[in-house]
């Protein structure tokens, strides 16, 4: 293997470590690693904030959807963006798969870590990233992914049920996809997303359903859980360049944040 491709990693955990060198707020730590190629790639977990509104974000599951990584990292680094700590109880995991990160590929050489989710033929990361959550209770579940193949912004809500809350939520969620649009960058017109309808942008996939539950994905078997009450997940588009995907991650991660603090 290249010796640029796992420097990709050493770089994200150096700039994390600084980060938690310059703010102690930030609380860094590694849940476990994973050996590839007689290398050690480590995953990380940051907890930050002691206010009473929690959420847990994720990004890096797909190892070449690497705009959700870079853009939490850039976020954090920019002081201004602490600000939304001051209400919170945060807890990210910054790069679930780093050996998918490191060689650019969607899995960890072997399988998509989103489909083995308490599965037997689930992987190291797997069972490191899933044995810590089940730790841990949260509001918000912010999943940052992209999808390769599309030109344009959409993204999931999934989880809440009661109605007054479902339609504020909503109403959050469309104020974020115009936001992104009058940003200049275009927002999936109505489609089938994975089996769901997408609907100008938004699509509400019901994380009890039988796919769902069957799926291996994280984000359903954190809802069955009980570790989280409600999922946000971004899908920037991998048709554009790399600087866009990260400012639309960026400003969707800061609404979804700022309209979950109101
Ligand atoms: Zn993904």
């Amino acid at each position: 293997m290249p010796r640029r491709d796992p420097d990709r990693v050493w770089e994200l955990v150096r700039r994390y470590q600084s980060l938690a060198d310059r703010f102690p707020q930030f609380r860094l730590r590694e849940i476990g690693a994973v050996e590839r190629f007689g290398l050690r790639f480590p995953i990380l977990a940051v907890a930050v904030g002691e206010g009473p509104r929690s959420a847990i974000i994720l990004a890096g599951t797909h190892g070449d959807e690497i705009a959700g990584p870079l853009a939490l990292l850039e976020f954090w680094e920019t002081a201004a963006s602490h600000a939304f700590i001051e209400n919170m109880r945060l807890l990210f995991l910054p790069l679930i798969n780093p050996f998918g990160f490191a060689r650019g590929i969607r899995g960890n050489g072997v399988v998509d870590l989103n489909r083995h989710f308490e599965r037997p033929t689930a992987q190291p990361e797997n069972t490191i990233v899933l044995d810590f959550l089940l730790q841990h209770r949260a509001e918000l579940l912010v999943s940052m992914h992209e999808d390769v193949t599309s030109s344009c912004f959409y993204m999931y809500e999934s989880g809440v049920r009661e109605r007054a809350l479902f339609a504020r939520i909503v109403a959050d969620d469309v104020a974020l996809l115009d936001a992104i649009e009058s940003q200049g960058y275009a927002v999936c017109g109505s489609n089938h997303v994975d089996g769901n309808y997408n609907r100008s942008g938004l699509v509400v996939s019901n994380p009890g359903s039988v796919r769902a539950s069957r799926s291996g994905a994280l984000e359903p078997t954190l809802l069955r859980h009980g570790v989280i009450r409600r999922v946000v997940g971004f899908e920037t588009p991998g048709r554009q360049p790399l600087t866009d995907r990260i400012r639309q991650q960026q400003l969707a991660l800061q609404h979804v944040l700022r309209s979950f603090l109101v």
